[in-house]
């Protein structure tokens, strides 16, 4: 059934195999997308049969399957490139995920750019992965990271972000869209601003590259991370975008295999962009996966998709307010792919439990952002997280679950 975004949701649930699964004898209602997304035929298709067909390591054969692996996994960098508007190939890193991508970020960067007495600009709703990296850093080195607060309402607090941006500080690292509150932050005037006193942004874009067209030019982003795998790719593929200038004076996060350009025990000269970011052999069966997925998306349109998930956002915010008790954590008009929430003094992981006997998976817990539960003095939330796959009647069957649950109470 076509909607007022013309998502065709029936048959785009049929490219979907897991989808028609049952759990408990149950029909699988499937509300936990800002974890891991479901995957397209075409692109478990796309990973049996580049192991079926291509499959050699990529980079160094000279040999007709290496050159042939070689070729399509540097096709899925620049259809990487195309997708989120960067400049270059070189300035397209594949890593493991979004983790592993702000853990290179951390690494490099730090040895490149921070010292003691500087300062490092995060906020409030990071996820572990935007928090921990820096921290590690910071032991290291000797900067300080400064913290932007969270409104009541879920937002970053900007009159406090402006005035953390000081001298001191070398680099912003702030996530798109929260996977906790949805809220999507005002990144193209917090890259303005950061700009505008010369210090460069890195964003987590987990959230946000699956839900709405990212363009990292147009945004001016300096870095921007995110994974595969929630974006209908494969698990264990991921990218880091960095601008050319400076990714060139950042130095290897790992050493090994073809980030080389020369070895001697007297000393190693590296190879160039990216490949100095890509020691080892990479995941290029991720990669070629993961450029299926994005065609797969490129298909339906970033457009469409950002339009249906916003209507079943605000449907999901309208039909749960109408339960009894229940708290909204995060309540920013600009939002987008998840809905977090309390109900009465209930714990999230009772009602995780119960709707999952029920077939109806969401996420419970702290979402690893524990010091943003600290913020709002919980101990985690119900999250109910939304794809493109989803549908009103999935939100009506959580809404109705919810009421049973609660009853049990
Ligand atoms: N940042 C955000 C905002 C996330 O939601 C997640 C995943 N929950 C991550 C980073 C980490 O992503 P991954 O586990 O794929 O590395």
């Amino acid at each position: 059934m076509m909607n007022d975004f013309m998502i065709d949701v029936d048959n785009i649930r049929k490219d979907f195999p897991i989808l028609g699964r049952e759990v408990y004898g149950k029909p699988l209602v499937y509300l936990d997308n800002a974890a891991t997304t479901q995957k397209p035929q075409c692109v478990i298709d796309c990973i049996s049969d580049a192991y079926r067909n291509v499959n050699a390591n990529v980079h160094r054969g000279i040999h007709f399957l290496s050159q042939e692996a070689t070729d399509m996994m540097e096709a899925a960098r620049e259809n990487v490139r195309s997708f989120i508007g960067a400049g270059s190939t070189e300035e397209i890193i594949f890593t493991r995920g979004t983790t592993e991508s702000i853990n290179l970020l951390a690494s490099s960067f730090s040895a490149a750019f921070l010292k003691e007495g500087d300062e490092v600009l995060i906020s409030g709703m990071e996820h572990h992965s935007n928090i921990v990296p820096w921290q590690i850093q910071a032991r290291r080195y000797g900067f300080r990271i400064k913290v932007v607060p969270v409104t009541d309402t879920g937002e970053l607090d900007m009159n406090a972000f402006h005035s953390l941006l000081n001298v001191r500080t070398r680099l912003v690292s702030i996530t798109h869209v929260s996977n906790v509150l949805g809220t999507v932050n005002p990144m193209s005037e917090i890259i303005r601003e950061a700009h505008s006193k010369g210090i460069p942004v890195a964003v987590d874009g987990a959230q946000s590259v699956p839900h709405i067209s990212v363009d990292v030019r147009e945004l001016g982003a300096d870095f921007y991370a995110f994974s595969g795998h929630k974006i209908y790719g494969p698990t264990g593929i991921g990218v880091l975008y960095g601008r050319k200038e400076l990714l060139e004076k950042m130095p290897p996060y790992q050493g090994g295999g073809e980030m080389i350009r020369r070895v001697t025990f007297e000393g190693t000269t590296y190879n160039d962009l990216p490949f100095k970011f890509e020691a080892g052999t990479p995941d290029y069966i991720g990669s070629i996966a993961l450029s299926s997925a994005l065609d797969y998306v490129r298909g339906i349109g970033l457009d469409k998709i950002a339009g249906y998930e916003s209507e079943l956002c605000s449907y999901a915010v309208r039909r749960l307010g109408e339960i009894q008790g229940i708290r909204f954590i995060g309540k920013a008009p600009e939002r987008c792919g998840v809905v977090s929430f309390m109900v009465r003094d209930i714990h999230p992981s009772d009602i995780g439990t119960l709707l999952d006997r029920l077939g109806i998976a969401v996420r419970t817990g702290h979402h690893c952002a524990e010091p943003l539960m600290d913020r709002f003095s919980i101990p985690g939330t119900v999250r109910a997280s939304f794809a493109f796959y989803n549908t009103f009647s999935d939100i009506d069957t959580l809404v109705n679950g919810l009421e049973r649950v609660i009853g049990m109470f």
